[in-house]
C-alpha cells in the first residue's frame, strides 16, 4: 500500500472524512468544539486545585510489593542515576528478572531527550526486542503515523519509552513484579527529562504508573497532575489508547484522534 493511500484510510478512521467544503480545512489545528473540550480536560486535571487528581501515589500504592528485595534494590538503583547514561547503564545492571533472561536486547528509550513530550508504552514486542527500539513494529508505525499529524516526530520532538525495558515471552501482560522492579527506573527516568507533558501509552502504563483502579477508557484524554520520589515538583499527564489496541478495534481511533488533538492544544497553549 502506498505511503498516500495508508494516510487517506487513516485519516478516514480517525473520523477525518470531509472532503468537500468551501474553505480549507487545517486538520492539524484542533477544531473548536475539540478545543473547548480539551479546556475541559486540562482544567479537570490543572486548573481546578481542589479537583486535581494528584498521582503522587505509584510508590504509595504498592507499599507492600516496595519490600520485595528486588524492587528495594531497584529503588536504590535509581537513586543514584544523575544522568540517562547512568540510567541506562543502571537498567543493563538489574539482575534477576526472567523477562530480561529470555530477551534479546534491553530496549531503553528513543527520540530526543530534549524535547518536551514523554510518551511511555508498556514493553517491547518482538520486533522491539530485534532492534532494541521502543515502538518500531507495527503499532509502533502506526504510533509515529498519527502523531506526525500533530508535528510531532521522535528525530525531533518526542521521546518515548517503556514501562518495562524487555519484552515479556510471547507478548504476554507485563506481571505487576517485573512492572514494580523497572517502575523506579521509569520514574528516574521522568525525573531526568521533566517533559511539559507526559503521556502514558495503554492501560498497563496507566496501571503502573497513574493508579492501579484507573481504566484507561475512563481516563484517557484526561489531564492529571503526576509526582513520584524523584520529582520536587508536580508535572503533567494525560493517557492515549494503546496503538495495538487500536490496530484490533480501528473504530476506536476516532477517540484516538480527539487525544491527540488535546495533546497539540495542551503543547501549543503552554
Ligand atoms: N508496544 C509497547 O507498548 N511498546 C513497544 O515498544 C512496542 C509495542
Amino acid at each position: 500500500m502506498t505511503d498516500q493511500i495508508y494516510n487517506l484510510i487513516l485519516q478516514e478512521e480517525f473520523g477525518i472524512d470531509e472532503t468537500i467544503s468551501t474553505v480549507p480545512i487545517n486538520r492539524m489545528q484542533p477544531s473548536s468544539n475539540i478545543s473547548a473540550s480539551s479546556h475541559e480536560g486540562i482544567e479537570e486535571g490543572l486548573s481546578k486545585n481542589n479537583n486535581v487528581v494528584d498521582f503522587n501515589s505509584s510508590i504509595e500504592s504498592v507499599s507492600n510489593i516496595n519490600n520485595i528485595p528486588a524492587v528495594a534494590s531497584s529503588i536504590e538503583m535509581a537513586s543514584k542515576c544523575n544522568s540517562l547514561e547512568d540510567l541506562r547503564e543502571s537498567v543493563n545492571n538489574i539482575e534477576n528478572l526472567s523477562i530480561k533472561k529470555t530477551a534479546t536486547n534491553t530496549v531503553f528509550a528513543d527520540g530526543n531527550s530534549e524535547s518536551n513530550i514523554m510518551f511511555i508504552g508498556e514493553a517491547p514486542g518482538s520486533e522491539e526486542d530485534k532492534q532494541a527500539i521502543p515502538f518500531c513494529g507495527a503499532s509502533g508505525k502506526l504510533l509515529d503515523k498519527s502523531l506526525s499529524y500533530i508535528g510531532l516526530n521522535r528525530e525531533e520532538n518526542f521521546y518515548i519509552t517503556n514501562t518495562v525495558f524487555w519484552r515479556p515471552p510471547g507478548n504476554r501482560r507485563p506481571t505487576n513484579e517485573e512492572l514494580a522492579i523497572c517502575r523506579p527506573f521509569v520514574e528516574k527516568h521522568i525525573s531526568l527529562l521533566k517533559p511539559k507533558l507526559i503521556v502514558l501509552v495503554g492501560g498497563i502504563a496507566v496501571f503502573s504508573l497513574l493508579s492501579e483502579e484507573k481504566k484507561i477508557t475512563k481516563v484517557r484524554g484526561q489531564y492529571f497532575k503526576y509526582s513520584n520520589d524523584y520529582l520536587e515538583n508536580d508535572l503533567n499527564i494525560t493517557s492515549v489508547f494503546h496503538p495495538s489496541y487500536l490496530l484490533r478495534q480501528p473504530s476506536q481511533k476516532k477517540l484516538f484522534w480527539q487525544d491527540l488533538l488535546k495533546i497539540r492544544a495542551f503543547l501549543d497553549e503552554k
